[in-house]
């Protein structure tokens, strides 16, 4: 069909449409007259149980806005079945409309509690109301397939809009709006031209909170201004990386070396408004080196963590079984909402009866407030009594509802890596510092001035009367370097380079023989080379502390230096890497201990995640110690069996069937090793190796 009778054929369908709609409605829809604001009103009982009308009103709708654009302004009137008239904006009812198909599908009442506000759609209502569809819609007789099938419709549809309209309307950033929005609004351009008093630098955590602060306003403003063009990519949210956003429009802030150290100084600019010096070039550069090499070495780490996690979970899945009949649970402690969040669909037993079976209660983060602060029993697929590779829908959770019919352990590894290496991924685009938070004891901010990069004896204490001691075998390696000239045992060139990174955590201030303690401070302290010189000089060494007087010690000198940490999102991937064993050995011994620090990881690292997805993780990694190649048969009623936890990589070598262990490395090793010859299980990964 050419492209001029298909759309011949459209109008055609979009004419026939408004008449038939009108004519189902009786009253409600008036023909298309271009020039009325108003369209007409429709009674939805009319195409809530009759699907093919409804689509037709859709596409009457649809085709519209496209035939003409300032259609989507006009309004038209929905009746509810009791009797309530709500009127909006076609494009509105376009939105509603696609929400309404599940019901339409499946014979179910519209009501007015179904209304999606427009005003407010962004992923995350959009998401919110897909899962309120879901749970809605779960219990009415409908198979998964079908839910699939309709939110698969709901997404394309509404990913057709922006298909469809954004080239139309044309929304893109430019600069000159920038400019616009700043003469417009007095505050917008403050924000724009946001300056740091270099001189009086406030603390790197003051600026990054103040950044973020005046990042939020200047949404706020965009938001509220309808001229803006970036007004829409804001208000979706999601599009728009906020962090990103603040290094454009409000300040660079601070930058770390390649080590996560932040520089004392910071870059003063917007990207905006741009670099201004060599100071700020220099920092730039320094910093940007960083992504640079994450690039290099962090994402192949990223993409190396989701191969061996898809390979390590592949062979096992969720089958269409109720209940094992385990009455093996796990204990987990639930610290806070977060974590009872990601604990959706899972059962917690709750009690036994007199016969000691057990009752489980589905968790509901919505009301099961009262279990934070509680260790709860849980039902778990990890502990599940189903022969190797299958579990339960009772131990997997509510959410078999949804995942039936899919392979489970790799949507569960999917689940988890998409997002982590996309975090990872996202490091280099923006370079952004966080610093760590100190809260100094009310002891050291007695005697010291607290600076972001140091520590600076207050005056009073800067006389012959005080004196600081360290404990020389924290020192020793300081002192030796006088000494000696450098540390017994080492002799090459870099001893130099480590000693100067060593720091203290204790120390003592004392006045005439009285002594205050510093003891186990949660910093580490790094004595400044300046006053460490002092140190080296000094030759007073009682009871294991060399005492250093205070006298002439100069304010605005620092004693300690500061080693900023910098909270990255790399050294979260080096985490999750080291927990599930990519790469390393693990430390713990049960299944509570592992599922307990995986889940406080990934709430650390902002992955939103459902806790039966790291079960499926962790759930090929549990063996027998007997037999490695096994799982440990939590079948038996008696007694839990003893069980080992192997890393992901030993999980992949020693996976049930022989294909999945050779879809990975070390081939030869795995010829030498008797257990690849005791292999008989099938594979997921069987098919491509025939
Ligand atoms: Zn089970």
């Amino acid at each position: 069909m050419s492209k001029k009778t298909s759309v011949a054929k459209k109008e055609k369908v979009v004419e026939e449409v408004a008449n038939q709609v009108s004519t189902a409605t009786g009253v409600a829809l008036v023909q298309p007259n271009m020039d009325s604001e108003y369209v007409g009103t429709v009674r939805i009982s009319s195409f809530n149980y009759d699907t093919k009308l409804y689509v037709r009103l859709y596409l009457w709708l649809y085709m519209s806005v496209i035939k003409d654009y300032k259609f989507r302004k006009r309004k038209i009137g929905f009746r509810f079945e009791d009797g309530t008239v709500v009127t909006m904006k076609v494009r509105t009812a376009i939105v509603n409309l696609i929400f309404w198909k599940p019901y339409c599908d499946f014979n179910k009442p519209i009501t007015q509690s179904t209304l999606f506000d427009t005003k407010y759609v962004s992923d995350d209502t959009i998401a919110n109301r897909l899962d309120e569809i879901i749970a809605e819609f779960k219990g009415y007789g409908i198979t998964i397939e079908q839910m699939c099938k309709v939110v698969r419709h709901i997404i394309e549809s509404l990913s057709s809009i922006s298909v469809n309209f954004c080239v139309k309307i044309g929304n893109t950033i430019n600069m000159r709006d920038i400019i616009d929005l700043a003469d417009r609004h007095p505050q917008f351009n403050e924000i724009l031209h946001t300056h740091y008093d270099e001189e009086n630098l406030p603390s790197f955590q003051e600026i990054e909170r103040d950044i973020m602060a005046r990042n939020d306003i200047m949404a706020e403003i965009i938001k509220s201004d309808v001229q803006s063009a970036i007004r829409p990519f804001i208000k979706a949210g999601g599009n728009v990386n906020m962090g990103q956003m603040a290094q454009c429009l409000v300040c660079i802030g601070p930058r770390s070396d390649i080590y996560g150290n932040i520089a004392p100084v910071i870059v003063n600019t917007n990207f905006v408004l741009g670099l201004r010096n060599v100071s700020d070039y220099y920092l730039e550069s320094y910093s940007q080196r960083k992504a640079l090499i994450a690039n290099r070495y962090q994402m192949c780490d990223s993409g190396y963590t989701s191969r061996q996690i898809d390979l390590s979970t592949v062979d096992s899945c969720l089958v269409d079984v109720d209940d094992c009949g385990t009455e093996e649970t796990i204990e987990f402690f639930i610290p806070d909402k977060k974590t009872l969040t990601m604990l959706e669909y899972k059962y917690i037993e709750t009690g036994r009866d007199k016969k000691g079976k057990p009752f489980y209660h589905e968790i509901n983060p919505k009301t099961d407030e009262s279990l934070i602060g509680q260790t709860v029993k849980l039902r778990s697929h990890t502990v599940c009594a189903l022969p190797q590779g299958q579990y339960c829908k009772k131990c997997y959770g509510e959410m078999s509802y949804i995942t039936m019919g899919f392979q489970t352990n790799l949507l569960a590894s999917h689940s988890f890596t998409e997002p982590v290496s996309q975090t990872v991924l996202s490091t280099k685009h923006l370079n952004k510092t966080r610093t760590k938070v100190i809260n100094w004891p009310d002891i050291i901010k007695q005697f010291f001035k607290t600076e972001s990069e140091g520590l600076y004896m207050k005056p009073d204490f800067c006389t012959k009367d005080y004196e600081i001691g360290f404990y020389t075998e924290d020192i020793e390696e300081y002192l030796n370097m006088i000494t000696e000239g450098g540390s017994e045992d080492d002799e090459d060139d870099e001893t130099e380079g480590d000693v100067m990174m060593d720091y203290v955590t204790r120390f003592v201030i004392a006045k005439d023989g009285d002594m205050v303690n510093f003891d186990n401070l949660d910093v580490e302290l790094y004595i400044n080379s300046e006053f460490l010189q002092k140190v080296l000089r000094s030759s007073k060494i009682e009871n294991g502390i060399i005492f250093i007087s205070l006298a002439g010690q100069a304010s605005d000198e620092p004693v300690f230096d500061i080693n900023i940490e910098n909270i990255e999102i790399s050294a979260y991937l080096k985490r999750v890497m080291c927990l599930l064993g990519v790469k390393s050995k693990t430390t713990y011994t049960t299944i509570s201990d592992l599922l307990q620090r995986l889940t406080a990881s990934v709430i650390e690292i902002g992955v939103k995640i459902n806790f039966t997805h790291l079960e499926s993780i962790v759930y090929n990694m549990i063996r027998d110690p007997g037999f490695i190649i096994r799982r440990p048969d939590f079948s038996k009623k008696d007694a839990a069996p003893q069980y080992v936890i192997i890393p992901t990589n030993k999980s992949i070598m020693y996976s049930r069937s022989l294909t999945t262990g050779l879809a990975f490395e070390r081939i030869a090793q795995q010829f030498k090793d008797v257990y690849t010859y005791l292999k008989s299980d099938e594979g997921f990964l069987d098919p491509f190796f025939r």
